[in-house]
């Protein structure tokens, strides 16, 4: 019998079977020509590896179980007890609570930079700090970061740059090929794309600190299953389809919002009064991405009422499906912050995220019209 599936199947094995020792040393000798043990590897997992790791221009990748799992495996690739990191101020609330909570108990410190000061960092480096995180576009205000320019900044420092490209996708940006070092995924937002996976993806520059992020994935048990891999690898597909479509939406959507009078004001880089648009524009090839958030009035009765009445855009604290959805920062991702660090960051009462799916832009604008008027 010969079977030749088009695509790859769903190699849902937590294990693989040997015909004898012979076989088992061809697996240690032969690095990638046999499979051993899921959590080591299994095919769907590397092929979700394989092909972010080919758009994103790495040395290789490693899938994780999240994008928690990515960030976690990226940290401790570069870190070590008595190591220091420096973080973007605008980051992910997971980032954060991670560094915060979990990091801080192994021995490795942080020191938040704010955005203006990312392109002056010496005043934060101290003797052990190891890299920069930060994310190409904010979360949630989307705040574009000049990765070639932090980059430089960082390597002459003697630091790594860890970039979290979950908001732009490598269609929009591809952090290595500006001289980042790492750059990670949560999979589970764009690169799956439709709201039915859990999944991170890790992806280095130089082969050796691949090599560590594999041995880290492997030991802590952060690797990803056969059955979200294959999910995964199913979404990438429309990839360079979808981000397309979100860009365009969001900002047909943000044109209009900007307009309209219940919005005080609308954070989207496409924007030409965006303070990044000009970096935004370049870094992104035209595109901007399906993210924005919007600034209503600072009362919970009024972003009660709009969430009440969209009907398009469902309240689901997470971002980048194909179907729209919208999330709170205050109440969710950022609700572990101090209120002085959410003021800061500007994350207040009124502040609404939209996460614009690729539906029909007509129906999307309407929804809004009415849950505003
Ligand atoms: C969602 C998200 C994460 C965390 O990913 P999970 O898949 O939820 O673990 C990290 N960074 C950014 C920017 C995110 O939006």
């Amino acid at each position: 019998m010969h079977i030749h599936p088009k695509i790859t199947p769903i190699y849902q094995s937590s294990v693989f079977k040997f015909e004898d020792l012979n076989e088992l040393e061809l697996y240690f000798g032969e690095p990638g020509s046999r499979y051993l043990y899921s959590r080591n590897g299994n095919p769907n997992s590397d092929e979700l590896a394989e092909a972010v790791n080919r758009l994103e221009g790495g040395a290789s990748a490693v899938a994780t179980g999240s994008g928690m799992a990515a960030i976690f495996a990226a940290l401790l690739a570069f870190c070590q007890a008595g190591d220091h990191v420096l973080c973007a101020a605008d980051i992910y609330g997971g980032s954060s609570s991670l560094l915060n909570q979990e990091l801080s108990r192994m021995g490795i410190t942080v020191t938040y930079v704010p955005f203006e000061e990312l392109y002056a960092l010496d005043r934060f480096v101290q003797p052990t700090t190891r890299l920069l995180l930060c994310e190409t576009m904010s979360n949630p205000l989307l705040r574009v970061a000049d990765l070639r320019r932090l980059a430089d900044g960082c390597h002459g420092l003697g630091l790594k740059l860890v970039v979290d490209n979950t908001f732009a996708s490598p269609v929009i940006t591809r952090p290595l090929a500006l001289g980042a070092d790492v750059v990670l995924h949560s999979v589970t937002k764009y690169i799956s794309g439709h709201s039915d996976v859990t999944a991170g993806v890790t992806v280095a520059a130089d082969a050796a600190v691949a090599a560590r992020l594999k041995q880290v994935g492997v030991l802590y048990g952060l690797t990803l299953s056969p059955m979200e891999s294959w999910l995964a690898v199913r979404g990438l597909k429309t990839l360079h389809l979808r981000m397309p479509a979100h860009s365009r939406n969001a900002l047909a959507i943000a044109e209009f919002l900007q307009q309209h009078p219940a919005v005080r004001a609308v954070y989207y880089p496409g924007l030409p009064e965006h303070p990044q648009h000009a970096l935004a524009q370049e870094q992104g090839g035209g595109l901007f991405g399906g993210m924005m958030s919007i600034l209503l009035a600072d009362d919970a009765a009024v972003v009660n009422r709009f969430m009440q009445r969209s009907q398009r855009f469902p309240f689901a604290p997470s971002l980048a499906g194909v179907d729209s959805s919208l999330s709170y920062p205050l109440g969710t991702s950022h609700r572990y912050l101090t209120p002085g660090q959410q003021a800061e960051l500007g994350i207040t009462v009124g502040l609404v995220r939209l996460s614009v799916g690729i539906e029909p832009v007509e129906e999307l604008l309407a929804d809004l019209a009415q849950a505003l008027g």
